[in-house]
């Protein structure tokens, strides 16, 4: 699984230059070697399209970054996005409060649908759940047996009404089962064809409309290429999907579904089959999975190690510039001026210690006053920028400001207040920084 892909890859890093910084020039060959290999994993094009784009764009807006070279840098950006592109965070089965957790499982026939229920009972056994399985396939009677024998595998009880109820009342049966005795969790199994087909649909249908499942998984075979996104979207349509299960990662596919499904359906994939044994099921995790295609862990913890440290040093600068500066207007209009270049003003304060509670809200009834004094401090005399205290002594300097900057005497007042705070903020700020680094220090 995924050999080709990474080794599609590893032929784009060679093309990136060691030295300087990656440029809209400079990446196109390496750019147009990941799209090849993309598509080669069977990824459908407008999927390819769209990851070239942002790889690209999150390229082209990569800092030089001491100590790591545009190659490593460039590894690092793909596994980013492959990991958005994979849905981010792994996520987990939905379990309620109250009342047994449903999981319909949902599929084409032969993808390992039933395999996967005896897996999932198994899982959710060692959760310390009770499990109940229940058998809705009515037209193969065979893939009722082979859910029984899976059951007792796992020592999980089947309920199943043979092959004369309808689906949807089966599975309603089965629910009420779960809730009169006490089981947390059941699984529906459910027909399978071998392609798409109207009925299947409707039924599936029926069946989630009558147990209102916590999760409805779709099952895929890892071998499914672009077609994924077909089978996603239907499926989706007849039965609205929380996830998938992506089985038979174990062979050799080229990967395309593993990547595909999330961007096509929205939808995660949340285990995957990695092997006939019912043990084998694991969640899906987009990071362990991007670095496994990339297969250079150690390219991306040193780039993850130096980007932590430039975040370090800008903290630190921070710190040094508000301790080291008397903290006047002028000082304070440059840090304003710095930290709003730099997008909002969050990221920066959230960074220091004591301070990543801060909401936007009030983040932004920050920087709204940030713009009022800003708008005062324009007024000033430099002789005032550099002496605040001056203000706080006379009356007609403040007059003059507020007259100055659209204010009243009151707001210039108010500030002065209010910069006198922040000023003694900032400075033991700056002084829990130097003592204890990041360590986190009350705020
Ligand atoms: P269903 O028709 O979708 O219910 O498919 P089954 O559960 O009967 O599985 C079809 C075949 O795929 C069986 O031979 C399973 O043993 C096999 N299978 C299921 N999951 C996996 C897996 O994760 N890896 C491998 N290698 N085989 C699997």
């Amino acid at each position: 699984m995924f050999d080709n892909l990474s080794q599609g890859l590893e032929k784009a890093w060679d093309m990136v230059r060691r030295d300087g910084e990656l440029t809209a020039d400079n990446i196109k060959a390496p750019m147009r070697e990941i799209r090849r290999a993309l598509l080669e994993a069977d990824v459908s094009l407008p999927i390819v399209r769209q990851f070239v784009a942002s790889v690209e764009a999150a390229a082209l807006g990569v800092k030089v970054v001491k100590g790591v070279r545009p190659d490593q840098q460039l590894v690092k950006v793909v596994n980013d996005e492959l990991i958005k592109l994979m849905g981010g965070q792994q996520e987990d089965l939905v379990d309620p409060k109250d009342g047994p957790q449903v999981i319909l499982m949902a599929g084409l026939q032969g993808v390992g649908k039933t395999t996967a229920c005896g897996k999932l009972a198994l899982a959710l056994q060692k959760r310390n759940k009770k499990v109940l399985m229940v058998a809705t396939d009515i037209y193969r009677p065979a893939a009722i047996e082979q859910l029984v024998t899976l059951g007792q595998r796992v020592n999980v009880p089947v309920f199943e009404m043979g092959t004369d109820a309808k689906p949807a009342d089966i599975a309603a049966a089965g629910l009420a089962k779960a809730k009169a005795e006490g089981y947390d969790a059941i699984i529906v199994d459910t027909a399978g064809r071998l392609q798409i087909d109207e009925r299947m649909m409707r039924e599936l249908g029926d069946v989630r409309a009558a147990v209102q499942p916590t999760d409805t998984l779709l099952v895929v075979d890892a071998m499914t290429g672009q077609e994924a996104a077909g089978l996603v979207k239907a499926f989706n349509d007849a039965a609205e999907l929380t996830g998938a299960i992506l089985t038979k990662m174990d062979g050799d596919s080229r990967g395309g579904a593993a990547l595909s499904v999330k961007a096509v359906s929205g939808k995660p994939i949340k285990f995957v089959g990695t092997g006939e044994k019912l043990e084998a099921l694991e969640p899906f995790y987009p990071d362990r999975t991007a670095s496994r295609i990339l297969g250079m862990g150690d390219v991306l913890s040193l780039v993850e190690k130096a980007e932590a440290s430039i975040k370090e040093d800008e903290a630190e600068a921070l710190a040094q510039r508000l301790l080291a500066a008397k903290f006047d207007f002028n000082d304070f209009l440059k840090q304003y001026k710095m930290v709003s270049g730099m997008g909002s003003m969050g990221s920066i304060m959230k960074m220091l210690p004591g301070m990543s509670a801060i909401t936007d809200k009030q983040l932004g009834a920050a920087e709204k006053q940030f713009k009022q004094f800003e708008a005062m401090i324009n007024s000033m005399t430099a002789e005032e920028r550099s002496n605040p205290d001056l203000l706080a002594k006379t009356a007609s300097r403040r007059r003059r400001i507020a007259r100055g900057s659209g204010h009243r005497e009151l707001d210039v007042t108010s500030m002065l207040g209010t910069f006198t705070q922040m000023r003694a903020r900032m400075q033991s700020l700056s002084q829990m920084l130097k003592a204890g680094g990041a360590a986190g220090a009350p705020g």
